[in-house]
């Protein structure tokens, strides 16, 4: 198996497993039973979790509150600020955002009418219109929610900057850094960021488990309120019991991707990367890369292939047991464009062209030379077989 999809999901690693089954047999305690040794020692081990995820991304412990995952994490940063300054009602996001993020908003919406949703447009290099940002914020912002790292094409947005703009009118800064957490180095202080989205499956901890950061003075102003509420764990900010096993893995997870980032993990990403664009320009023709002129993440490579449906090509892979994908991982199987293409400019037939390849600590030099052969071979006899299909489906589209 080639496996170049690490953006969609990322299989757990060997230690992370190690670490976690003990608190799926052996030491099952509840952590609120603090008080009998077995809840005491499933406490212990959630809070060494806290400190391992603290220490990936530069935040205190006491800031880390455990989610299932990103798209909880988001939406509890969305309902949570929209919760704690209901006043404000504008809220400011990218185009390019997960539907994670847009469809917290959109729920906002439904719940209150007189909210404004503001999405600002990218360019064809998915850099951020930040004129138009800094026009927007205003009294009346409550909330400018950017993502640190676009999951389709890579493309990293200047959050230091936007936190600086937002706060110039004392407006809150949610990044979701679900793709950047792991991949990069991340300093939650010095960014100035005020909420923060990550996920355990994209760094090598099992899907279900996530964090959402939150700057501790956001909960003493009471500018942030918990949106789920229920037995009053994690000091109140997430009710639940705690899924113990999968913070241990989170947290190992996140002392890996630590040591791995201060060895050079993301250059050695990078070179790779470079490489693969590189055979990939020089096996196959008619091949753009998308964004390659802005600050990507070094995992990822999104590009478009003329006269081939991006879908094709992932499925013609697959069946050779090499995965990549179309499209953010949650509409793959679906032939519809991918909204965040879209936002760039790039036209349906370009959009359905444009397929993402993500790599991950296991990807080695051979693999990459081998994925750009594969693909090359791949592309030619679809063009050969599927020229005629290509022009219908597309003429039929208009
Ligand atoms: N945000 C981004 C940028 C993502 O890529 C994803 C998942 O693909 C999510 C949020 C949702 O995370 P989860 O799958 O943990 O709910």
């Amino acid at each position: 198996m080639l496996y170049a999809d690490y953006n969609s999901t990322s299989p757990v690693l060997p230690e992370v497993l190690e670490a976690m089954l003990p608190y799926l047999t052996e030491e099952f305690g509840n952590p609120a039973n603090e008080r009998t040794s077995l809840g005491k020692k499933a406490k212990e081990a959630v809070e060494l979790a806290r400190k391992k995820v603290a220490d990936l991304v530069n935040a205190l412990p006491e800031e880390v509150v455990f989610v299932s995952g990103g798209t909880e994490s988001c939406f509890s940063a969305i309902l949570g600020s929209f919760a704690g300054r209901s006043e404000r009602r504008q809220f400011i996001c990218s185009a390019v955002e997960h539907s994670a993020v847009l469809e917290a908003f959109s729920f906002l919406s439904s719940l209150d009418s007189k909210t404004e949703i503001l999405r600002i447009p990218v360019d064809r290099n998915s850099k951020l219109d930040l004129e138009k940002l800094k026009t927007s914020v205003s009294e009346n912002t409550n909330l400018v929610s950017v993502m640190m790292a676009n999951n389709e094409t890579g493309v990293l947005f200047p959050i230091k900057e936007i936190a600086k703009i937002a706060h110039s009118k004392n407006v809150l800064l949610h990044t979701d850094a679900v793709q950047a957490v792991g991949k990069i180095k991340i300093d939650f202080k010095d960014l100035g960021v005020d909420l923060l989205s990550l996920s355990g499956h994209k760094l090598g901890a099992p899907k279900g488990v996530g964090a959402l950061v939150i700057k501790k003075e956001l909960i003493e102003k009471n500018f942030w309120k918990p949106p789920m509420v229920g037995g009053g764990q994690e000091e109140g900010r997430r009710g639940g019991t705690l899924a113990v096993a999968q913070i241990v893995a989170l947290g190992c997870a996140a002392e890996i991707k630590k040591k791995e980032l201060s060895q050079g993990s993301a250059e050695k990403l990078q070179a790779l990367r470079d490489e693969f664009e590189k055979l990939l320009l020089e096996k196959v023709s008619g091949v753009t890369i998308n964004c390659s002129e802005n600050m990507r993440l070094p995992n990822t490579s999104n590009f478009l292939v003329e006269d081939v449906i991006g879908l094709e090509l992932m499925e013609e892979l697959s069946k050779q047991n090499i995965f990549v994908s179309t499209g953010s991982a949650c509409s793959t199987g679906k032939l519809e464009p991918s909204h965040v293409l879209s936002a760039l400019g790039l036209d349906t037939v370009s959009n359905l062209s444009s397929i993402r390849v993500s790599l991950g600590s296991k990807t080695t030099i051979e693999e990459v030379r081998r994925l750009a052969k594969r693909i090359s071979s791949v592309v030619s006899g679809l063009r050969d077989s599927s020229e005629m299909e290509f022009e219908k489906l597309f003429n039929s589209k208009g």
